[in-house]
């Protein structure tokens, strides 16, 4: 077992003054109808900094009444922005865009702040984010309908789109930027209003991205943002409210379910972006150094906390060893370290309890005869570091085969044959992210007709983009995020059948 030794050491890319100045001009209350105000009882909840375990801000905690004002808000102004010209609503997006572009130092750094991610990779997320506004600006404008004659010729058959309606959003901690800009910018450009509640863990970022929201131009009470300390006492008014008509969810399997009961009981229009346990395919006709470069972008990115992280490493049998050994000296050199230091590729957990769970994971691994190549144990003993690390001779029943691991820990898996390779990628009730690594064009291509997830990477890590349909199968979820399908999800359609002339 090799120790972790490549810790950050390198000097701050922003000053305490810089930070504490950002800090004071995040909004900190709950945007309801256009005002930023207090929570109604003047309740509060603490934000942290992973990296340090210190408490970053202090942020307003929405009350049951001041979820339902949010959705007040929401329905009270529906109908108006419904009727608003597409055009307006895609120069709201695309100011926007421009804003998010000339603020993005502070954006990175909030999420680099809140959520522990290297700055590096904030400003990549701040690119991938903001691509959504300006997507979503141009296809507020290209969002046809049809017209047609009927079978018969007896009516003229108009098929048009129609905004679905007052939508809730909900965003986990992962992605505190680009998992709100990939539901608010289509909800925007279809037309429905929303109340939009982040992570309790990263509510900075939204707060922020609210407020940009608000200078681009949307109108009050279109975008409203109820942070709290209670996810289910903001969410039952909300959910239970009958001029609900959506919720899209992106966050963990079970609480997905959870909303998925709830919405039935009203009939709501949901969208469901969960849990991921992404295998990674490594064929023995594979160039190795593009397969572990692949493996390192789709492992190490956001410290492994990712739902199209490549949880698993399945690697043709002949080519183990020297997959392995590159990959693990990869991944050994990886600097860990606070995400502002300039040379940090790899930052914290985002809390004590993914350190915990990350360690139980490891662990339950080696008792069932997994062998650590690299890492396996934490690093430092402030903030909630752990060290990149490769499992090897890991059997199919261990936790980190089975579960979402959600950090840094590869476990890397044999396979004998295509059919084996398949089978064990498919062994998983989840289906969003897979990575396939081959030089063969039908094997990939035979390979994609039979894995069960929504996107599939071909001899690449990372191909998560706003103009691509975004998504799962199974227990991943429903619906799609992006592409030209991202605005259907907020849309309805309606036919009118019109007397033919
Ligand atoms: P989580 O399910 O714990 O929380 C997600 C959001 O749901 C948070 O805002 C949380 O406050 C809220 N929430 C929790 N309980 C709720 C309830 N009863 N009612 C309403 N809202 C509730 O997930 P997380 O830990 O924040 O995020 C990690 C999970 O998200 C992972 O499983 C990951 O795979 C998944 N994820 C999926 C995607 C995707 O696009 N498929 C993207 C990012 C993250």
């Amino acid at each position: 077992m090799a120790e972790h030794t490549a810790v950050a050491t390198g000097a701050p890319s922003v000053s305490a003054e810089q930070i504490r100045d950002l800090l004071a001009r995040t909004p900190k209350g709950l945007l309801i109808n256009g005002t930023w105000r207090d929570a109604s009882d003047g309740g509060t909840f603490d934000v942290e900094n992973p990296a340090t375990g210190e408490v970053l801000a202090t942020l307003a905690s929405a009350t049951p009444e001041d979820a339902q004002a949010a959705m007040d808000a929401a329905a009270e102004v529906q109908e108006s922005w419904a009727r608003t010209a597409p055009r307006e609503r895609a120069e709201i997006l695309r100011r926007a865009f421009d804003l998010v572009q000339e603020r993005r130092d502070d954006l990175a750094l909030l999420m680099t702040l809140e959520m522990g991610k290297p700055l590096a990779e904030a400003n990549g997320e701040v690119t991938y984010g903001g691509e959504f506004l300006r997507w979503f600006s141009e296809e507020a404008v290209r969002h046809y309908g049809r017209t047609a004659s009927t079978p018969e010729g007896n009516l003229q058959m108009v098929v048009r789109h129609k905004p679905v309606g007052p939508c809730y959003l909900i965003t986990p901690w992962n992605f505190p930027l680009a998992m709100a800009t990939r539901k608010v910018s289509p909800a925007v450009a279809a037309g429905c209003t929303m109340v939009l509640k982040s992570a309790k863990l990263t509510p900075l970022t939204s707060q922020y991205f609210a407020q940009i929201m608000i200078d681009a131009g949307l109108p009050a009470g279109v975008l409203n943002v109820v942070s709290s300390k209670s996810a289910s006492a903001v969410s039952k008014p909300i959910m239970t409210d009958p001029r609900l008509r959506k919720v899209s969810f992106t966050g963990s399997t079970p609480v997905g379910k959870q909303l998925m009961k709830d919405a039935a009981d009203s009939v709501l229009r949901t969208s469901m972006e969960l849990g991921g346990n992404g295998p990674l395919l490594v064929f023995d006709d594979a160039d190795l150094d593009k397969a572990v470069t692949g493996a390192v972008a789709a492992k190490m990115r956001n410290m492994g906390e990712a739902c199209t992280a490549a949880n698993r490493i399945l690697v043709h049998e002949s080519v183990a060893e020297e997959f392995m050994e590159k990959f693990a000296t990869t991944l050994a050199g990886l600097t860990v370290g606070d995400g502002t230091l300039e040379d940090t590729k790899v930052g914290p957990l985002v809390d004590s309890n993914a350190l915990e769970s990350v360690t139980a994971f490891v662990d339950d691994a080696l008792a069932k005869g997994a062998r650590v190549v690299t890492g396996g144990h934490r690093v430092g003993d402030k903030g909630y570091f752990y060290a990149p690390t490769v499992l090897a001779d890991v059997p199919e029943d261990a936790r980190v085969s089975c579960e979402e691991i959600f950090g840094p820990v590869a476990p890397v898996i044999t396979f004998k044959d295509e059919d084996d390779a398949v089978r064990i990628a498919n062994t998983t009730e989840y289906g969003l992210a897979s990575y396939v690594f081959t030089e063969d064009y039908k094997r990939a291509y035979r390979v994609a007709d039979r894995i069960e997830f929504g996107l599939m990477g071909l001899n690449v890590g990372v191909i998560s983009n706003a103009a691509a349909p975004f998504g799962g199968v199974k227990q991943s979820g429903v619906g799609r995020e992006g592409g030209a399908e991202g605005i259907e999800e907020y849309s309805t359609v309606q036919y009118i059948g019109v007397e033919s002339p």
